[in-house]
């Protein structure tokens, strides 16, 4: 076992995801990336490979709360204790609240906000024990600004940022920051299934006049992972070319 600190992102077999766990790999972190999929598993063990680092790929799905436990003790097995914690897995299933089914919220509930408790309470324990922690959950810009068609997803996101408060105010005596980056408008599969001329008016509100890449997301990640941010704690970083200042 090495003093290199471990880092455990989910949801990071495309998208941000994916982007952060490549950032974090190129900073030299050991890098725990995990899927839904054994595809995305070979994805992500792919990219461990290509930058030379040690880490490994998982199948989890964030609400499986019997798979935690497991993950957990895999990663203490081969590396010690996950000492990053970057929670990105989310979805969305918009659509306007009178039209809402109760699935459609308690999914984006559960993936967005409920998981992230459970993830978090899990790894945050080695944390304390090791005295120094970051936990880096990924946000959105309707968690702070609202939108119509998206009162689960931006219900889910807002909770994180209080959620993410909470958290840092109890946690930071041990040496342990809790942030949130809330993206704007970024060019992924999320954002893919939008129709041309909705992306087209989200762009022209956008000051910076364009979509944001994931890997503008990911350097973000790797500032609030570093050293460089260890007086940064309870904080929100937007990170939407203007869309909501
Ligand atoms: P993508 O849809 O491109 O990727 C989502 C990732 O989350 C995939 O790896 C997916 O895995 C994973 N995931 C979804 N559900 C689960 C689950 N139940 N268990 C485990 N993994 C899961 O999304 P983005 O990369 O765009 O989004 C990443 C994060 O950024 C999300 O939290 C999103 O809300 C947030 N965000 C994105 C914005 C954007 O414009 N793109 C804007 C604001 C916030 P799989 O491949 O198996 O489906």
């Amino acid at each position: 076992m090495s003093d290199t600190k471990i880092a455990l992102v989910t949801g990071a077999n495309r998208g941000i995801g994916h982007e952060i766990l490549k950032s974090l790999a190129s900073h030299g972190y050991v890098v725990v990336g995990t899927s839904r999929s054994s595809e995305g598993v070979d994805i992500i063990e792919n990219t461990i490979k290509d930058h030379k680092t040690e880490g490994f790929g998982a199948v989890f799905d964030v609400k499986d709360k019997d798979a935690l436990l497991d993950l957990n003790n895999k990663i203490k097995e081969k590396f010690g204790g996950v000492s990053i914690l970057v929670n990105n897995a989310g979805i969305t299933k918009d659509n306007l609240l009178i039209r809402m089914s109760e699935e459609e919220w308690s999914d984006v509930v559960d993936t967005n906000l409920t998981s992230i408790y459970r993830i978090t309470k899990e790894f945050v324990k080695d944390m304390m024990k090791a005295r120094f922690g970051r936990v880096i959950n990924i946000g959105s810009v309707v968690g702070v600004s609202g939108n119509a068609g998206q009162t689960n997803y931006s219900a889910a996101k807002s909770g994180l940022l209080g959620f993410s408060k909470s958290l840092a105010k109890e946690v930071a005596s041990r040496n342990i920051t809790v942030n949130t980056i809330s993206p704007g408008f970024i060019d992924t599969d999320m954002t893919e299934k939008l129709k041309d001329e909705q992306k087209q008016q989200l762009i022209n509100a956008i000051p910076l006049g364009r979509m944001g890449s994931a890997e503008e997301l990911a350097k973000v990640v790797c500032f609030l992972a570093s050293e460089d941010a260890s007086y940064i704690t309870g904080e929100n970083i937007n990170v939407n070319g203007g869309l909501y200042m």
